[in-house]
C-alpha cells in the first residue's frame, strides 16, 4: 500500500467534528493537505496511510472546530471598561459616541482591531465579523493575523470620521470589496447599521445592490424594546417589517440581536430565511432585552453567536458567550432541557458560518472543509471529571485552555504562544491609547 505523504496530521485524544451531531470521536487523527482535512481516522491506523511534514499529538486535548464570532466591533477593544453600568442612552450619548467621535480614526482602528484579533485566536476563535469605522485597517489586521473575517462595512445617512453619507460609505466598500475579491480568507459585505440610523432611500439601494453583486448584508435589529416602540410611533410599523417591506430580507441578511420577537417577526423570518446573531451577554449587560433562542430554534430559524463589542461585553471569548447563551436561554424558555450543549457549540460554529454563507470551508470538521481548528488542553483540576467532552466545552469556560489554533492550515497559536501578531506591541499600543483616552 503507497503511504501519501500530507502537511499535517493532528491526533487528537477527543474531536468534536460538530457535524454529525452529538459525536465524539476518541483517539482520532485529523489529517490536512493543501489548507483542507482530506480524512478523519482511527489513530492506530494512520500510519499504513499517511506520512506528515507537521504531526501533533494533542493526547489530552479535544480538537474541534475554530468558533466563529458572529458580531462585533474589533477596535472597540481599546474602549473596554471605558464607561460601564451605565442605562444605555447614557452609555452610548454621553460615553461612547463622544469618545469615538474624538479618538476614532484609522490608526485607533487598525490598533483595537489588532488586540481584539490576538484576544480572539486565545480564546478559540479563528473567524470573526466585523462592523465598524475605516474597515480597511480590521480586514488588514484580520489579513496580517491569518484569521478568517467577514467585513460588513458600516453605512449610516449621517456623516462620521470614516465618510461623509451613505454614497460615500457604499462606494469606499465597494472598493474594499474590490480589494479582497479573491482572498481566501476574508469577505467584504453590506454593514447598514439599524433601521434607526439608515433611511428607506438607503436600504431600497442595498436590497437592490446585494443580490446583484452576490454580497450578504448585516443589520443590527430589534436591540431593544426602546427601538421597536418609537419606530412603531413614528412609522406605525416594526421594524423587521419594515426591512421585510423594503426587501432587506434574504437568505443572506444576518439580524444581530432580536431580543425583541413576536410571532408575525417569527412568520418573517421562517419566510425570508434571514439568519439571527444572538449576542447574549451584550444584551445582558446593557439590559436590552432577551433574544426567545429556544423558540427561535424549534421554529428552524438559524440563530448564530456573537460577542459584539468588548465595551458592552467585556471580553470577546466565545466560551464565555456559550456558557451565557446556554443558561440565559434555559432561563428565557423556562426550560432546563432546553439549548443543549451540542446546540450552543452549533450556534458558535456551524450556524455561525451558514449565516455567513461560508459552511462549505468552515464550522466542523469534515472531510473537504478547510483546516480552522482549535485544541483544548483538558488535564487540569477545573475538568475533573471528564464525564462529558461536550459538556465541558459547554459549560466550563475554556477559552484560557485554547492550546492551539490553526486557521485554513496556518498555525496561529502553539501553546498559547501566538505566530503571526506581536503582542507586546500590541499591548504597548492599548496602555498608550489607556492614557490618550483617559485624557479625553
Ligand atoms: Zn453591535
Amino acid at each position: 500500500m503507497t503511504i501519501q505523504t500530507v502537511d499535517l496530521i493532528i491526533h487528537a485524544k477527543w474531536i468534536i467534528p460538530v457535524v454529525p451531531k452529538n459525536t465524539v470521536l476518541t483517539d482520532c487523527s485529523l489529517v490536512i493537505n493543501d489548507n483542507r482535512i482530506i480524512a478523519i481516522k482511527p489513530t492506530n491506523n494512520i500510519e499504513q496511510l499517511f506520512s506528515a511534514i507537521t504531526e501533533h499529538d494533542l493526547k489530552e486535548h479535544v480538537v474541534m472546530p475554530g468558533l466563529i464570532n458572529a458580531h462585533g466591533h474589533a477596535a472597540m477593544n481599546l474602549l473596554r471598561g471605558y464607561a460601564d453600568d451605565l442605562a444605555l442612552d447614557t452609555w452610548l450619548n454621553d460615553h461612547i459616541w463622544p469618545a469615538e467621535a474624538k479618538h476614532v480614526s484609522a490608526e485607533f482602528v487598525k490598533q483595537g482591531a489588532e488586540l481584539a484579533t490576538a484576544e480572539m485566536i486565545r480564546s478559540g476563535t479563528t473567524t470573526f465579523s466585523d462592523m465598524y469605522f475605516f474597515p480597511e485597517e480590521t480586514a488588514a489586521a484580520a489579513h496580517s493575523s491569518g484569521m478568517r473575517c467577514q467585513i460588513t462595512f458600516p453605512i449610516f445617512d449621517f456623516p462620521c470620521a470614516w465618510g461623509n453619507g451613505p454614497d460615500d460609505y457604499i462606494s469606499k466598500g465597494l472598493t474594499l470589496r474590490d480589494d479582497y475579491r479573491n482572498h481566501e480568507r476574508i469577505n467584504v459585505i453590506f454593514g447598514p447599521h439599524a433601521p434607526y440610523t439608515v433611511g428607506d432611500d438607503t436600504f431600497v439601494r442595498l436590497s437592490s445592490l446585494a443580490p446583484e453583486i452576490q454580497s450578504g448584508i448585516q443589520v443590527h435589529l430589534h436591540e431593544t424594546k426602546g427601538e421597536v416602540e418609537a419606530a412603531v410611533k413614528e412609522s406605525g410599523k416594526r421594524p423587521i417589517q419594515r426591512l421585510y417591506d423594503l426587501q432587506v430580507l434574504t437568505p443572506t441578511t444576518q439580524c444581530v440581536h432580536m431580543t425583541q420577537i413576536n410571532d408575525d417577526d417569527i412568520a418573517i423570518l421562517q419566510q425570508t430565511g434571514a439568519h439571527i446573531i444572538h449576542c447574549p451577554e451584550s444584551n445582558l449587560k446593557l439590559a436590552s432585552g432577551f433574544c426567545p433562542v429556544d423558540k427561535l430554534l424549534k421554529a428552524g430559524i438559524n440563530v448564530a453567536l456573537g460577542t459584539d463589542g468588548a465595551a458592552s461585553n467585556n471580553n470577546l471569548d466565545m466560551f464565555g458567550e456559550m456558557h451565557t447563551a446556554a443558561l440565559l436561554g434555559k432561563a428565557v424558555a423556562e426550560d432546563a432541557a432546553a439549548l443543549s450543549a451540542q446546540q450552543v457549540i452549533e450556534m458558535a460554529t456551524i450556524n455561525g458560518a451558514i449565516a455567513m454563507g461560508i459552511e462549505s470551508d468552515t464550522g466542523s470538521l469534515e472531510v473537504g472543509k478547510c483546516a480552522d481548528i482549535i485544541a483544548i488542553k483538558l488535564d487540569d483540576i477545573e475538568h475533573a471529571p471528564l464525564h462529558d467532552v461536550l459538556s465541558h466545552v459547554a459549560y466550563t469556560h475554556n477559552g484560557h485552555r485554547i492550546s492551539h489554533s490553526w486557521v485554513n492550515g496556518q498555525l496561529l497559536m502553539q501553546e498559547r504562544q501566538l505566530t503571526t501578531v506581536n503582542t507586546k506591541e500590541i499591548a504597548s499600543n492599548a496602555k498608550e491609547w489607556q492614557e490618550r483616552l483617559a485624557q479625553n
